[in-house]
């Protein structure tokens, strides 16, 4: 994109002044890595199973459907071979700069530390970790990868990803952590999220004196309150926003 939009050169200022930058994240980070926005794409999953995706991705079907929740999560919210983007590499770069202490994203996909980035508070959890119902085991993805259906642990047990179903509560150690982030951060970058999921709007709450940037294509509830409004595409904002 066109590095020397007002846009652009005012978040470029922003960011040299700041010294201790908070990023929030929803699912727009990933789209360009070729994850679909779940939620915004499609209503429902398949005509045929006539359930939603906060149906599909609650405890209660997990619990009660595992065999049809892992069909599921295998073709629509597991992508082994999705690659980071301009944009998680810009944010990479911009903690190496001393700059950005934290990334709190709503993605369970991992590509944040593919790209290099170090913390990152994952709200929704990851679907890199996976854990046994029986005998509390915690492993990678390669179980899931490997296996075809329900994935069992050794033990036998049946696994289930480490993501936050609907119907469960966030981690709060998790939240507290990203919590004080915000608290303690002097600008915070938010991009890619319509900022109506929760926790979302809660957490933008707890900003005090920091600034507020939103890059989202679409207008959100809080573009009034921000001091810099960017409507583009994510990825290229942060790559020309943040130096080399
Ligand atoms: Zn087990």
């Amino acid at each position: 994109m066109d590095p020397s939009t007002p846009e652009i050169e005012t978040l470029r200022k922003m960011i040299d002044k700041s010294r201790n930058i908070v990023f929030f994240g929803g699912a727009g980070m990933s789209t360009e890595s070729g994850i679909p926005d779940f939620r915004s794409a499609h209503g429902l999953y398949r005509q045929a199973e006539g359930k939603t995706y906060e149906e599909m991705l609650s405890i209660r079907f997990f619990l009660n459907q595992p065999a049809t929740f892992w069909a599921f999560y295998r073709d629509i919210m597991l992508h082994p071979d999705a690659k980071p983007n301009a944009g998680h590499y810009a944010l990479a770069r911009l903690e190496r700069q001393g700059k950005l202490k934290a990334i709190l994203t709503q993605n369970i996909d991992g590509l944040h530390q593919d790209a290099g980035s170090q913390r990152v508070f994952e709200l929704h959890g990851s679907v890199r970790r996976n854990l046994c119902l029986a005998c509390g085991k915690v492993m990678g993805l390669d179980p899931v990868l490997g296996q075809q259906g329900v994935p069992k642990c050794e033990c036998g047990g049946t696994l289930r990803p480490d993501i936050v179903f609907y119907g469960e509560p966030l981690d709060a150690t998790v939240m507290d952590e990203a919590i004080r982030a915000v608290m303690k951060c002097d600008l915070l970058i938010v991009g890619g999220t319509s900022l109506t999921v929760y926790p979302a709007a809660g957490l933008l709450g707890y900003r005090r004196e920091a600034k507020l940037v939103l890059i989202n294509r679409d207008e959100t509830p809080f573009d009034q309150r921000a001091d810099l409004v960017v409507r583009d595409n994510l990825a290229a904002v942060l790559d020309a926003a943040v130096p080399q």
